[in-house]
């Protein structure tokens, strides 16, 4: 069907529309020009509000004459001199008549035939005939007077084509309540016979005709008006009483305005033209549906006006979609370009008022859509409608997904930045900082931020624009984030009481170690008169020290990890794990207490301090009769009876290194790979390293041990000659 509708080349200009159109010329060709002319004659914009007239009657009985007087249109008339005809094909005007007629009447001026011009061929007659029931409210019949009554006369021919193909075309319509206007104007009324008379004898005729016409089956017994409506008006001859003629031909006019059927079903009120007659095509379709139903005529294809109507309401809302499309367009496309741009360069674009743009172009197609093309068969719209939405719907769908992934990557990011930045912020400002606060308050503002977005998205009634999955998802991203970040945040608690564990350790284990300087009653005393420490439980000093510290270390850690909301499992793999890393600690600073250099000294002062010094505390000074090598010899052993001790880790009470598995405790379930990554073995722990407990309570290896006794006996020596030598040169030290 779309292939015939063209669309016409040079629009005529408003000049060349003097005479009308000419809508079927003389080789029955269609003027697709004929939607320019509505256009033009602003009828093309006017829904249903128009009517459509054709003039039917015998060649040469002042048709056009009649036409231009009523319509001031000007159609071409026969010259007085040059007895030819005139209108050929069909002509359409619109009705320039302004004042007390209807609005919008369109004008069909029909070739009449008579059997001189066109022959016997009433062939052009049948389809013209056609054409004007599809289209035309009113018939209008042109009938002289002497003419009535003429059983055989022209015009009773060209009625009987008309019911013929009226039948044929409405059988299939049987649906339609559509029906037709017959207005029979007499012309050249003499006066004589009262137009009651003239309108009974027509009546008889029509009713003649009409039963003599073979009906279709089941129509046998169908009366002439159930089809047809009858009106008839008298005019005076024109030549011959003028001026009689001009008002008549007024009076005449003033019926063509609207009426309505009063109750009793027979008599009408107001003008002639009745609801019922009107065909239902739009003005904006008229065109297009008069082309096609003109294509099924002139080609003798079997006229299906419902069918015609259904082709017309798909053509029509194809085009009335593709127009109001084009609004839609100038609104989203640009907007459609800009996110395609920012995927290109990788940016996150967020448009402002996306929603409300999107919706306010959407309701203004569909409203505009629905305007033009609800006028059109009901069935073809709502579904063309539905294609229209999905069309818009399919654009704007990919439009608010790009939107949305937008604020989603947007808002994630924003929300960490935040985060990241209050914690810092806190961090600055002496550490004082809530993470699970800093947390709730960050996710609760930008959960808003994309609430509103979506929302902002949604349009009523259409269930694809909720977006609350993608809220979810978004709201579930930042969970993730958050939990990311309170890892990092449980990293930062871990360094942070790592290093208190350490620097603790520092203090107190050095403190113990420092102990060892001081052999009994030594320089190294305690001043409070506390009974000085035994050397033999430096060991159960070190771990109950080592034990309080971490104690007060998990703690703290707990507390803290609690506050922001951390899980039971990840509080106990960050306990276990500073567990881990204070024993790692540990050793290392005992590591360094038995450094060579280290040990030696504290040895050495050890020494010193039971060699030098008396049992009272008091310094000796030695004399040759003193038993310097003796007080040497004990001096010495007793140091040197410290180094197996330091050698291993071993508590008094139960000669054996501290329950370190017990201490550390098995590795908790929740323990991820990443918090292994950075864990030192340990002897007896990780078993899979093939180091045992023992091994890591080992302080001295054996030949460190043989190294530190050969050093320190040196060393001894070296003070005991000294001592010696002072005792027989009475120097004291
Ligand atoms: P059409 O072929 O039916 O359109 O007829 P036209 O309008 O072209 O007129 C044919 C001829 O009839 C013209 O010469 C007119 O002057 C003449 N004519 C027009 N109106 C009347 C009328 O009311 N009475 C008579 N007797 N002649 C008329
Ligand atoms: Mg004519």
């Amino acid at each position: 069907m779309n292939g015939h509708f063209a669309a016409v080349g040079k629009r005529p200009t408003a000049q060349e529309y003097e005479h009308g159109i000419q809508v079927i010329d003389e080789d029955k060709s269609f003027n697709t020009s004929l939607n320019d002319y509505l256009t033009e004659t602003q009828v093309a914009q006017a829904g249903f509000n128009y009517h459509l007239i054709s003039v039917f009657g015998s060649q040469s009985t002042g048709k056009s004459t009649l036409l231009n007087h009523l319509f001031g249109t000007q159609f071409s008339v026969m010259s007085e001199t040059e007895r030819r005809q005139t209108t050929k094909g069909i002509w359409l005007s619109k009705n320039k008549k302004e004042g007390a007629m209807a609005e919008n009447i369109l004008v069909m001026d029909v070739e009449g035939t008579d059997g001189r011009e066109r022959g016997e061929d009433q062939d052009f007659e049948r389809k013209s005939a056609l054409f004007a029931l599809a289209t035309s409210e009113v018939l209008i019949v042109n009938v002289w007077e002497h003419q009535v009554g003429l059983y055989q006369g022209a015009n009773m021919g060209l009625l009987k084509t008309v019911f013929e193909v009226n039948l044929q075309l409405f059988l299939k319509d049987s649906q339609s309540q559509t029906r037709s206007l017959l207005f029979f104007v007499i012309r050249d009324h003499v006066g004589n016979t009262p137009l009651e008379n003239l309108r009974n004898t027509l009546i008889q005729d029509l009713t003649k005709i009409w039963s003599s016409i073979s009906k279709p089956q089941g129509l046998d017994n169908s009366k002439i008006e159930d089809y047809f409506d009858f009106a008839f008006a008298a005019l005076p001859h024109k030549i011959l009483q003028p001026e009689k003629f001009v008002t008549e031909v007024e009076r005449l006019g003033s019926r063509f305005i609207a009426g309505h059927r009063s109750n009793d079903d027979q008599q009408y009120t107001g003008g002639i033209f009745l609801p019922e007659y009107h065909r239902r095509i739009p003005a904006d379709g008229l065109s297009v549906y008069a082309e096609g139903v003109w294509d099924q005529i002139v080609n003798n294809k079997d006229l299906d006006l419902p069918t015609q109507q259904e082709l017309l309401a798909q053509f029509r809302c194809d085009e009335i979609s593709r127009e109001v499309l084009v609004g839609f367009d100038t609104v989203i496309a640009p907007l459609e370009e800009q996110h395609a741009d920012a995927a290109r360069s990788g940016k996150l674009l967020v448009l402002p008022d996306l929603g409300a743009t999107g919706s306010q172009a959407r309701e203004k197609c569909v409203k505009a859509f629905e305007v033009q093309a609800s006028r059109y068969h009901k069935g073809v719209y709502t579904m063309k409608r539905g294609e229209l939405e999905s069309k818009i719907d399919t654009r704007l769908k990919a439009l608010y997904h790009a939107q949305l992934v937008a604020a989603h990557k947007s808002g994630v990011s924003a929300f960490s930045d935040a985060v990241t930045g209050a914690v810092k912020a806190g961090q600055k400002a002496g550490g004082s900082y809530e993470f699970a606060e800093i947390v709730d308050k960050q996710k609760s503002k930008h959960l808003e931020i994309f609430k509103t977005e979506a929302q902002s998205l949604f349009i009523p009634d259409v269930p694809w624009s909720n977006f609350k999955p993608q809220y979810r998802l978004f709201e579930k991203e930042l969970d993730e984030v958050s939990a990311k970040l309170r890892k990092e945040e449980m990293r930062r608690l871990a360094i942070r009481s790592e290093r208190w564990v350490k620097s603790r350790l520092n203090d107190a284990i050095g403190l113990e170690f420092n102990k060892l300087g001081s052999g009994r009653g030594g320089s190294g005393a305690p001043l409070d008169g506390e009974k000085p420490p035994s050397e033999k439980d430096l060991w159960d000093r070190v771990w109950a020290a080592f034990i309080g510290i971490v104690k007060d270390a998990e703690s703290r850690f707990t507390d803290r990890a609690k506050s922001f909301e951390a899980s039971p499992e990840e509080v106990e793999v960050g306990l276990w794990r500073l567990r881990r890393k204070s024993w790692v600690a540990l050793r290392e600073k005992i590591d360094e207490e038995v450094m060579e250099s280290n040990i030696l000294m504290k040895l050495r002062e050890n020494f010193e301090d039971k060699f030098r010094y008396d049992d009272e505390g008091v310094p000796r000074i030695w004399r040759p009769t003193d038993d310097i090598e003796g007080i040497y010899t004990k001096a010495r052993e007793s140091t040197l009876g410290l180094v197996p001790l330091l050698s291993r880790f071993r508590l008094s009470e139960t000669v054996a290194p501290p329950d370190l598995p017990a201490f550390i405790g098995h590795q908790p379930p929740g323990t991820e790979p990443e918090d292994e990554e950075d864990l030192v073995p340990i002897g007896g722990i990780d078993e899979e390293e093939g180091k045992s407990l023992e091994e890591e309570t080992t302080i001295l290896s054996e030949s460190k041990r043989q190294d530190l006794v050969v050093r320190f006996k040196k060393m001894a020596d070296g003070v005991y000659v000294e001592a010696k030598r002072s005792a027989i040169g009475g120097i004291t030290q």
